[in-house]
């Protein structure tokens, strides 16, 4: 989407940024409940960005963690797009709290996969592998529907974790690096095979199609401009990902995530500006940028 054009600088907002799926439908689900309340709880951070997240919260939106579901006995609690172990369900029925489900359709199948792979493991005397962040919430959402065999790796190093003897089904968070799973799923199966060579590995690349599609449109779009402003919550991993494969291609990329963050000095003799962002940068935020970033120069 062209925006803004100035006699010597062209600036454009990346048509593919913005938020996916998942994320666009828990914001539609949590807007609807507070066009109609004044008041609506979400389970932990809906997004990772601060920006969305402040008028989420000025419209009446309140965060809460988990110790908290017992104090909400009657009230209505939106799950977020990652998922939630089965354990937090329990939690709100015991305490006759209402869920808003907006688990994302894709981490949902992950979940029902991770659980078949583990009643499968349990009479295997298998592992559940997971290529993720331990603390990240779809990771932790993920374990829970591991029968308590499932192991956490986040690099090579964790490798040892894995009992290499025992048959291993592995899945990956949905927005982990792609290069990164299948050199992780190589190492599994070949240490595997030395241990036993009948060894019993399947190996599942879970990573979100939306993650792995924006990466090559993402370089083109960074490939065709002067200088990138890639706008995210500093929380994001998808975010983290992302400005990074931007900044292989285009050493002139900025991280920010919001538009006082800029440099004037970043401008001065640009042709051409991209402004870019994660799967949980709202549009608005990146027309802001356009509009500051006019300003400027
Ligand atoms: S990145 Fe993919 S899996 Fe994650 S919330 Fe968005 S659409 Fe769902």
């Amino acid at each position: 989407m062209l925006l803004l054009s100035l006699h010597f600088m062209k600036i454009t907002i990346d048509k593919a940024a913005g938020f996916c799926p998942g994320v666009k439908l828990a914001i539609k689900k949590a807007d609807q409940f507070l066009e109609k309340e004044a008041e609506f709880h979400c389970l932990g951070s809906l997004l990772h960005n601060e920006m969305e997240m402040g008028r989420l919260s000025d419209d009446g939106l309140k965060i809460v963690e988990k110790e908290t579901i017992p104090l909400l006995e009657g009230k209505k609690l939106l799950f977020r797009a990652h998922g939630e172990p089965p354990e937090t369900y329990d939690l709100t029925k015991e305490n006759d709290v209402e869920v808003i489900d907006a688990t994302c359709s894709v981490v949902r199948k992950l979940q029902k996969d991770v659980k078949s792979a583990a009643e499968e493991m349990e009479k295997l005397g298998g592992q559940v592998v997971i290529f993720g962040k331990p603390q990240h919430p779809e990771v932790m959402g993920l374990m829970g529907h591991t029968k308590g065999l499932g192991v956490v790796i986040r690099a090579a190093q964790d490798l040892a974790k894995v009992d290499m003897s025992r048959p291993v089904r592995l899945f990956s968070q949905t927005t982990m690096d792609d290069i990164s799973f299948e050199l992780i799923a190589k190492a599994i199966k070949e240490q595997m095979e030395r241990k036993n060579p009948a060894s019993d590995l399947e190996s599942y690349n879970t990573i979100c199609k939306h993650v792995l599609n924006r990466v090559p449109l993402l370089k083109k779009f960074a490939s065709e401009h002067e200088l990138i402003i890639f706008v995210s919550g500093r929380e994001s991993s998808n975010g983290k990902k992302l400005f990074n494969t931007c900044l292989e291609v285009n050493p002139g990329t900025h991280f920010i995530s919001e538009t006082s963050e800029m440099n004037a000095e970043w401008f001065a003799g640009m042709e051409t500006v991209g402004i870019s962002g994660a799967a949980s940068t709202p549009q608005w935020l990146m027309k802001e940028v356009a509009k500051k970033i006019e300003a400027l120069t």
